[in-house]
């Protein structure tokens, strides 16, 4: 209860000027305690670590915080599992989402499954809140990207695939 309320605090402080890409522009956080949520139902409340994680995902890649400084607040096992699912950012942008498909069969299951959170939560925005832009074709071609990584997770979590192919069978 105390480290999934440090991490909530932490990413929010962290996140706090970034909103989503959407027309609704929501906070940022909006995004992170969805994949939190997610995981939590997935995992029945029995994985707090992993719930923490959901809500510190985007930390490495998108704001100022190194695995260093997670490790330290949070422990290892939570900071490496942030570490599992962030994109390298050397690599292009197709690099970096053809590397998410080939990564994915060799990520621990719980690492898969914060992945599969994040893409149902990424696909929800995309139905609910279009990025200003996207055309259909751009969204779509985003969903079947999206399917190829988690096809690729292989079987992770029944509740999570369920509710990705939910999303996913709108888009695509
Ligand atoms: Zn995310």
């Amino acid at each position: 209860m105390l480290g999934v309320t440090r991490a909530m605090d932490f990413a929010a402080r962290r996140h706090s000027t970034q909103r989503r890409k959407g027309l609704k522009a929501e906070p940022y956080i909006n995004h992170l305690t969805e994949v939190a949520l997610l995981l939590a139902e997935a995992t029945d409340g029995a994985d707090p670590a992993l719930v923490m994680a959901g809500l510190l995902h985007d930390t490495l890649e998108d704001t100022v915080t190194t695995r260093a400084e997670l490790v330290e607040a949070f422990g290892d096992d939570v900071a490496s599992l942030v570490a599992a699912v962030t994109d390298d950012k050397e690599l292009l942008r197709d690099q970096r989402k053809r590397r998410q498909v080939e990564s994915a069969p060799g990520k621990s299951p719980r690492a898969r499954m914060l992945k599969i959170a994040d893409k149902i939560a990424n696909l929800r925005s995309l139905t609910e809140s279009p990025p200003l832009g996207w055309s259909a074709r751009k969204r779509h071609e985003y969903a079947v990207w999206a399917r190829e990584v988690v096809a690729a997770c292989g079987p992770t979590n029944e509740l999570l695939e369920r509710l990705f192919a939910d999303i996913a069978d709108r888009i695509t």
